[in-house]
């Protein structure tokens, strides 16, 4: 059975600030005709070229560390730009390797896939990475006992809950560290050819107000808010600058915690033993 974790003492709610740096990925993922269209992948290229930057300098200006989730081929294709993140502090966690959808995948293939995705941030960060977050947040039933055996602490993939929990199942601890698409900025404003997905592009005060609500909902029951974004998505000057403000808004709190993940997966952790 799942086991809800308590936040660290003093702390009431926190809000954790994630980055897929899906790059060309994001869309040699959903077809693979993309490689082949300079423009569509320049969506991704944006991501290294001017979403990171853009964003590591916002998140020094805020004295904030943030968890960058990077597919295999990422760090294996841009290396000094995921090498830049490590240098500054960052978190540097699992998001697959060609970004590819696991979903009914078998278990060997996947743990070949989850292999081949630590092999290229080891070469990053000398270390394992700590956290997993699935392509789409696609996971198996096998997956947890897979992500048991490769050591990693915590995953960041499910919708079922406000709190971070422990999964069951196991005698190793694996933290679930939960996400919701209302809290993705893919649904307010990623717009594409191919595959055609022509949604309306929200307004980043729009998008400010949703999060800021819901924050204020999540720091009443003591909650977690996950932000899932994505450089090539978020890193323009007007989205940013929203960014800013949800942050801003949840420093007005004297309780509230703006961690890594993996700091959050630890000390939660570290509460449960006491
Ligand atoms: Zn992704």
């Amino acid at each position: 059975m799942n086991q809800r974790l308590a936040l660290p003492d003093g702390v009431q709610a926190a809000l954790l600030i994630s980055f897929d740096v899906d790059a060309e990925t994001m869309w040699t993922s959903k077809d693979p005709r993309n490689a082949d269209r300079p423009a569509v992948l320049s969506h991704g290229r944006y991501d290294i070229e001017v979403g990171l930057p853009l964003i590591l300098d916002m998140l020094d200006r805020h004295e904030l560390c943030a968890t960058f989730f990077v597919p295999g081929w990422v760090a294996d294709n841009h290396p000094a730009a995921i090498e830049e993140l490590h240098a500054r502090g960052h978190e540097i966690a699992h998001h697959g390797y060609l970004h590819d959808g696991m979903h009914g995948v078998d278990r060997a293939h996947e743990l070949e896939v989850i292999r081949q995705g630590i092999v290229a941030l080891e070469k990053i960060t000398g270390t394992r990475p700590l956290g997993y977050r699935a392509p789409m947040y696609e996971i198996n039933v096998h997956t947890w006992d897979l992500l048991r055996e490769e050591g990693f602490l915590y995953s960041s993939n499910m919708m079922d809950s406000i709190w971070p929990y422990r999964h069951g199942g196991g005698p190793q601890p694996l933290v679930e560290l939960p996400v919701q698409w209302m809290l993705d900025d893919g649904p307010y404003y990623l717009v594409s050819n191919h595959p055609p997905n022509h949604r309306q592009v929200y307004a980043p005060n729009t998008v400010v107000e949703i999060w800021t609500d819901e924050f204020r909902g999540l720091h009443l029951l003591g909650g977690v808010m996950t932000l899932t974004l994505h450089p090539q998505i978020t890193g323009r000057p007007s989205r940013l600058a929203a960014l800013e403000r949800v942050i801003d808004d949840a420093r007005s709190y004297t309780d509230v915690w703006l961690p890594t993940h993996g700091e959050l997966a630890k000390a939660c952790l570290d509460g449960a033993d006491d």
